[in-house]
């Protein structure tokens, strides 16, 4: 699997480079304020957030001193209420990424109990669907030597049961109905292994399919832009920490931009995030044009060097064509400043809610040109066969997968891996 985030190619991920000139300092585009009135029309002043829970912002003369990077910043940017508070990483990926004392055999050592260990907890997460299947299917298999249409009645309502939904079961089993007319499938065991072949298959289909990635972007387009949308409450926020902390510990220099300005709390929430994970935070005040904070923070990304800038958006499905609108906005915005930014735009899903999860996701597709998923709570469900039922129904890849509520609970969704989850092997 190796490295989690792939723009930098491998042999960078030890290199110290310090024979190769600094990364050049870009300087802001003169910024009058007429370019900015047609830019962001509606672009307020930057004031810190007036919300209670939110650590107090760190003035930006200080958090200058503590980037490392050279900088050049607009007048308009140094108003922006950057955080920056780096703290000691809780991650295990900390060790790995600069391992300046180690060989690259200890370093491959390490890479490989790290891809084992997050193997086995992606297993843990699985496992009560993995449960609920093994069962039904067992009770199903009991007793039977051939397969028989009353059997695959049956192992559609497992299926159904585990929530890889009506549509995608009934095409799984037309697949299986075939196979078994072309005396491919004589017994149980090819019937599971065609039943897993065919899972497999559909999710290596959705990643086919309007697959954004960080490797297809150059790596001299920067900074790579993320834009993360979802209805609230489906685990937007804890993504957008977990994928921070991740992208960093590969060191890579993140940012978070606040565009949910629609909720304070969203923001606040955001704000503890970005201090625990210790990557710098562009907010502004709640009721601000999500653009002009977007706007805003790619100008700091880019003054600051930064290689990711990660977007938060606002969740509110209520008001569709508002939220057309703002997230259309938000696009041409970053268009505008990053060669084709966004470069992908994750929407979150909760496998908790199903179904409906599902419904939802419909929504979003039609709004926000949305590349790939993030699929959470997977450990909260025993109905995790939904991310069979996104990939078919969305024809869209799942990217990520959350298997926790801590900072390091989110791993690269690896279909065979999760096929081979499911099914016990
Ligand atoms: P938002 O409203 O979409 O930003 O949602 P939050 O990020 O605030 O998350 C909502 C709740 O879901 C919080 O209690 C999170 O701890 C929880 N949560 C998020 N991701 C996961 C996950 O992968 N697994 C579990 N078990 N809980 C999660």
């Amino acid at each position: 699997m190796g490295l989690f985030w792939r723009r930098k190619s491998g042999d960078e991920f030890v290199r110290l480079g310090l024979n190769e000139p600094a990364k050049p300092t870009e300087a802001p585009a003169v910024d009058t304020q007429q370019q900015r009135a047609e830019q962001v029309p509606e672009s307020p002043s930057l004031v810190p957030p007036a919300s209670g829970g939110a650590p107090t912002p760190i003035p930006v003369e200080k958090v200058q001193h503590q980037v490392e990077k050279p900088q050049a910043r607009a007048d308009s940017e140094t108003s922006n209420p950057v955080r920056e508070k780096p703290v000691a990483s809780r991650s295990p990926f900390a060790t790995s990424v600069l391992g300046l004392n180690l060989s690259m055999e200890e370093l491959k050592a390490q890479e490989e109990a790290l891809e084992q260990e997050f193997s086995a907890r992606f297993r843990r997460a699985v496992a009560a669907t993995r449960e609920s299947l093994s069962e039904r299917l067992d009770t199903v298999f009991a007793g039977r030597k051939q397969i028989d249409e009353e059997l695959l009645d049956q192992l559609e309502e497992v299926l159904i049961a585990a929530d890889i939904g009506v549509n995608t079961t009934l095409a799984v089993l037309e697949t299986v109905r075939h196979g078994i007319a072309r005396k491919q499938i004589n017994d149980l065991d090819a019937l599971k292994t065609a039943l897993k072949s065919e899972l497999l298959g559909i999710l290596k289909a959705s990643e086919r399919e309007g697959i954004a990635s960080e490797t297809t972007v150059a790596e001299s387009v920067s900074p790579y832009v993320m834009m993360i949308v979802g209805v609230n409450g489906v685990g937007k926020t804890t993504t957008i920490g977990k994928l921070a902390q991740r992208i960093k510990a590969e060191g890579n220099d993140v940012l978070i931009c606040a565009a949910d300005t629609f909720r304070a709390a969203a923001s606040d929430q955001l704000a503890i995030w970005a201090d625990r994970t210790g990557v710098p935070l562009i907010q502004q005040k709640p009721g601000t044009d999500p653009a002009a904070v977007l706007f805003d923070s790619l100008k700091a990304a880019k003054a600051r060097g930064s290689d990711v800038l990660i977007v938060d958006t606002a969740g509110r499905l209520h008001n569709k064509s508002n939220l057309m609108a703002e997230l259309e906005k938000m696009k041409r915005v970053a268009a505008r400043e990053v060669d084709g930014a966004p470069h992908e735009t994750l929407l979150v899903v909760d496998a908790v809610t199903g179904q409906n999860g599902l419904e939802q996701a419909r929504q979003f597709l039609k709004v926000a040109g949305v590349t790939g998923i993030v699929l959470t709570k997977l450990d909260g469900t025993a109905k995790g066969g939904i991310a069979v039922a996104i990939a078919k129904e969305l024809s869209l890849p799942i990217r990520y997968a959350g298997i926790g509520e801590k900072v390091d609970d989110l791993v690269v969704f690896d279909p065979e891996q999760y096929v081979n989850s499911l099914f016990g092997n």
